[in-house]
């Protein structure tokens, strides 16, 4: 394989666990590129000092983000990674491929790259790492051929993610794949076009178990909920119950507001829709008794994000319930509202959450055309004197 040691990498190769060392060493055996990485990390770890430098815009026809670039500081030394750019390409919704198109992919890539892929990076697109400069071009042409594109980079829309939703999830309460594609679909221009403050990540999850974690890495973050009242079934219920599972301790008691009660005379599970926050402990304790409500939809929150200019935050909720039909109208003009007044007002690697911190939430709401309502502060049953009517919210 290679003919120079990598003392320091072959640590990395023990213990219990996958080791991206030894996977490198196996594309290796047939990719001068991947032999060229691993020295250069070797390298780097023998004098602790990076050997990748940032070499300005590497891109395709067309397109101003999708292609991250990458130059070694070493290129004498290693000439097979002088260049080795990273590619993001689009996922499908739910992360579903067909065995055809995962090896047409691969075929691509080992044609035009490193061979090395990252299944996926944390946007949720596929990552393809390390392409020569003169390879980017015809190697964006065949993915375009076998039927993908490019997700986002930069300051543009990141490839939208979601939850598999229904297509595994019994009680998902919105289409997430359907939702993901669609927002996709209708905001090409926003992901292909760098032209924002900095990145804006949208994710949809299917119910509040929040499975592709919106909640913490989406500026906009979609989680499907209902606004009815859960629907218990009494004879499934008694099931449980007649298993001897212990519905106090594991169910009753550990509701997050109390909002579930048990009549031993009736014999029914009872829940005040008024005080349950959708949480959906409950349900996942009695999947075959309980189910979310009828009336279903999502609650958008904003503001979510990782370190950079402050520190991480999770996003808060920005509208309680909001119905969520094909084409999805009222999401899309809101989306497009935050965008406007977030590109005329970010300072530059600004995230929606550290504007709207910045110059205050009362501004914020007056530029989007949104009320305040008492969902909007963290922990409304906390605030003694919050109050809202149901019927006007
Ligand atoms: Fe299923 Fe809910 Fe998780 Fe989506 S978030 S995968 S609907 S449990
Ligand atoms: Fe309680 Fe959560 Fe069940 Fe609502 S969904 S009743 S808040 S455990």
């Amino acid at each position: 394989m290679s003919e120079r040691e990598t003392p320091k990498l072959d640590e990395l190769e023990k213990g219990r666990w996958p080791s991206f060392v030894k996977e490198i060493k196996r594309a290796a055996k047939k990719s001068p590129m991947a032999r060229d990485l691993l020295h250069v990390l070797e390298k780097s770890f023998d004098e602790k000092v990076t050997h990748w430098k940032h070499g300005g815009i590497v891109g395709v026809k067309g397109y101003g983000g999708g292609v991250i670039g990458r130059y070694s500081d070493v290129p004498d030394e290693f000439p097979e990674v002088a260049s080795f750019h990273t590619f993001r390409v689009n996922q499908p919704s739910g992360w579903f491929y067909t065995s055809t198109a995962l090896r047409q992919l691969c075929d691509v890539w080992e044609k035009y790259g490193s061979g090395l892929t990252n299944f996926h990076g944390s946007t949720g697109d596929i990552i393809l790492l390390g392409t020569k400069t003169e390879n980017t071009q015809p190697c964006f042409d065949a993915l375009t051929g076998i039927g993908f594109d490019l997700g986002g980079s930069g300051g543009d829309l990141r490839t939208p993610s979601c939850c598999v939703g229904p297509a595994r999830c019994e009680k998902a309460c919105i289409d997430t794949l359907d939702i993901c594609y669609n927002l996709t679909m209708a905001f090409q221009d926003e992901i292909h076009r760098p032209r924002w403050p900095y990145k804006f990540k949208v994710k949809v999850s299917g119910c509040a178990n929040d499975c592709v974690a919106a909640i913490a890495r989406s500026d906009f973050t979609v989680i499907g909920t209902w606004r009815d009242t859960l629907q218990i079934d009494q004879d499934a219920v008694a099931g449980y119950i007649g298993k001897g599972f212990p519905l106090k301790a594991l169910v009753i008691d550990k509701c997050p507001t109390n909002a579930l009660e048990y009549n031993r005379e009736a014999g029914r599970l009872m829940v005040n829709a008024e005080d349950c926050v959708r949480c959906m402990h409950c349900i996942n304790k009695m999947p075959k008794a309980i189910w979310p409500g009828q009336e279903r939809g999502a609650t958008i929150l904003v503001g979510g994000k990782a370190t950079v200019v402050k520190g991480a935050r999770l996003s808060w909720v920005l509208v309680p319930f909001m119905k969520m039909e094909p084409p999805y109208t009222e999401t899309k003009d809101l989306l497009r509202k935050i965008w406007e007044w977030w590109d005329e007002n970010g300072h530059v690697r600004e995230r929606l959450g550290e504007l709207i911190e910045r110059v205050g939430m009362k501004t914020f709401l007056r530029e989007v055309g949104l009320k305040a309502v008492p969902q909007m502060v963290s922990r409304p049953r906390s605030n003694p004197y919050v109050f809202f009517d149901a019927a006007k919210s």
